[in-house]
């Protein structure tokens, strides 16, 4: 499954994060996904519950997913515009011609560690 892949990969940056700074636990991790990804949230998190199992530092912790909303910008008249919400279409000149300039990303944006 995709998802898991890049699940492990998040595992490994989170993994360099807390070895640099002589960390032993972490307690959320929060990763951006873009709409426009064809990441699908709820398998990250069900993934991340039995991984997160396996690692000593990841233990308890949580997985905090935000989702970016998907830009275009019509190729036509330049309008941006929410792909999803408008099913891809421009909503000033009803081209399907766009570029996608937000919303492709999938990154973690935050590692985040209470005090004790
Ligand atoms: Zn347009």
């Amino acid at each position: 499954m995709h998802e898991l892949t890049l699940l492990y990969g998040v595992v490994q940056k989170v993994e360099q994060v807390v070895k640099e700074n002589d960390l032993d636990h972490v307690d959320a991790i929060v990763i951006e996904v873009g709409e426009a990804t064809s990441v699908i949230p709820e398998f990250l998190q069900d993934g991340y519950e039995v991984i997160s199992d396996d690692y000593d530092f990841l233990r308890g912790s949580e997985l905090i997913i935000e989702k970016i909303t998907a830009i275009g910008r019509c190729r036509s008249c330049g309008t941006e515009f929410p792909v999803v919400v408008n099913k891809g279409l421009c909503p000033e000149c009803g081209s399907f011609d766009k570029d996608i300039i937000e919303g492709t990303d999938f990154f973690i944006r935050e590692v985040r560690i209470l005090e004790n």
